[in-house]
C-alpha cells in the first residue's frame, strides 16, 4: 500500500542578516520572512520545504503560509508522497500563482520520496552532470568598501564570480563602482544585475557604457513587461543580457526564445513553482541556445539544497548560482548543516532526499507563528 502524507505543519519563521542589501529593486534589511513546511507520512519519514517570497518581487510570506495552510492542505492530506506530478497538478487546479508555496510543497516531496529510496534528489531527477555549481556572491552591501573587502577575501578561498548590483545610484556612480571591484578582483568574471532598475528610455545610453566595461553579463536592465525593448537591448549589446523578472514560467520562456528576448535566462525555484516546471523551462531554453543560470530570492538551505539537486541533474543551468545567503549573509539558518561551500562553489549533496535536517533550536527561535 502506497505511504500518505499524514501530518502538515507551516511554520513563519524569520531570519535575522548580517548586512544590508541594496538592489534595483526593493532593498532589505534586519531581517527576512520564510515559510518552513514540515511534511510526515504515515510511515513516519519527514519531508521538509521551505519558501522565500519577496514583496517587490513576487507574493508574500503570509500569502504563502496561508495558501498552504487553507487552501493547499486539502490536496496534500493523504497524498501519495511518490506521486509528486499528481498532486503538484491538483495544488495548480485547486489554487492559481503562489509559486512560493507549490515550489516548497514540491521539494517536500521530493524529500520525503528520495528518503524512501535512499537516493539524492539528483537521482530522481535523471542524475548529477556536475558534482559543483560555481558560486556567485552578490555586491549589495551599501557600504561598497566592505563588499571590497568581502571580495578580495573571497578570491583567496577560490571564488571567481561576483555580481555588482546596480540601478539603485547614478549611471556613473556604478561605472565606477565596477571599475573599483575590477581593481580589487581583476581575475573574476563580474556580472552585473539592475532588477529592472533602468527605465527604457535611459537604458541603451546607459547599457552602451556598462557594456564597455566587458562584465560577464548584464541582468534584467529594465522592468518586466518591456521585453521587446529588451530584446532591442540585446540585439544591440555584444555582451549577454540575462532575463530574471521577465521569465516566471514555461510559457515566458517559450516567447523568450521565439522573440529573442535575451542571451541567457534566471531560473529561480521561487518563480517557477518548482523543479519539474523548472525543468520545462531550461528545456525550452536549450532548445534555443540560451543557458541558465540559478538564480534565488532570499532562500535557506532547504529551498537552496532543492535547486542545487536541480541544477546537478540539469546541463543547461551552466552559469552557476548564487546560493551564498545562509552562510554569507544570513545570522543563522535553521538546517544543521547548510549546503558546502569550498573552492568556489557549492557542494551538490548527497545524502537521501534534500540531504538537510533541521537545527530544532534554530528553528525555533526564528519562529513568528505556526500553523
Ligand atoms: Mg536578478
Amino acid at each position: 500500500m502506497p505511504d500518505q502524507v499524514d501530518r502538515i505543519a507551516v511554520t513563519l519563521i524569520a531570519t535575522p542578516i548580517a548586512m544590508k542589501r541594496s538592489q534595483g529593486s526593493g532593498s532589505i534589511a534586519r531581517a527576512v520572512k520564510r515559510v518552513i513546511l514540515q511534511l510526515r507520512t504515515r510511515d513516519g519519514i519527514e519531508g521538509l520545504g521551505e519558501a522565500q517570497a519577496w514583496e517587490p518581487f513576487g507574493g508574500t510570506a503570509e500569502a504563502t503560509a496561508a495558501a498552504i495552510d487553507l487552501y493547499l492542505r486539502p490536496v496534500l492530506q493523504g497524498a501519495d508522497p511518490s506521486a509528486i506530478s499528481a498532486t503538484m497538478a491538483g495544488c495548480d487546479r485547486a489554487l492559481a500563482g503562489h509559486p512560493e508555496a507549490k515550489a516548497a510543497i514540491e521539494m517536500a516531496l521530493f524529500d520525503i520520496l528520495g528518503k524512501r529510496l535512499g537516493v539524492p534528489v539528483h537521482a530522481l531527477l535523471g542524475g548529477a552532470v556536475r558534482e559543483a555549481i560555481p558560486l556567485s556572491f552578490s555586491i549589495a552591501d551599501p557600504d561598497f568598501s566592505a563588499d571590497l573587502d568581502r571580495a578580495r577575501a573571497m578570491v583567496e578561498t577560490g571564488h571567481r564570480i561576483f555580481k555588482m548590483k546596480t540601478g539603485f545610484l547614478s549611471p556613473a556612480e556604478d561605472f565606477s563602482r565596477f571599475e573599483r571591484l575590477r581593481e580589487a578582483v581583476p581575475q573574476a568574471d563580474i556580472r552585473i544585475d539592475y532588477n529592472q532598475g533602468l527605465s527604457v528610455i535611459e537604458a541603451p545610453a546607459v547599457l552602451r557604457g556598462i557594456a564597455a566595461l566587458k562584465p560577464g553579463f548584464i541582468e534584467q536592465p529594465i522592468p518586466r513587461g518591456h521585453e521587446r525593448a529588451l530584446a532591442e537591448l540585446s540585439a544591440m549589446l555584444d555582451v549577454p543580457v540575462l532575463a530574471d523578472e521577465s521569465i516566471f514560467d514555461a510559457a515566458d520562456m517559450l516567447r523568450c526564445a521565439a522573440e529573442r528576448w535575451a542571451d541567457a535566462a534566471s531560473i529561480k525555484l521561487m518563480k517557477t513553482g518548482g523543479i519539474l516546471k523548472a525543468r520545462r523551462i531550461a528545456a525550452i531554453a536549450e532548445a534555443a541556445g540560451i543557458p541558465c543560470y540559478g538564480g534565488t530570492l532570499w532562500e535557506g538551505g532547504i529551498a537552496l539544497a532543492a535547486a542545487a539537486h536541480l541544477i546537478a541533474a540539469t546541463e543547461n543551468i551552466s552559469l552557476g548560482c548564487e546560493f551564498y545567503m545562509p552562510r554569507y549573509a544570513m545570522l543563522a539558518d535553521i538546517v544543521q548543516q547548510g549546503l558546502v561551500i569550498e573552492n568556489g562553489a557549492v557542494t551538490v549533496p548527497a545524502a537521501p532526499g534534500l540531504g538537510m535536517a533541521l537545527d530544532a533550536g534554530a528553528f525555533k527561535r526564528q519562529t513568528e507563528q505556526a500553523r
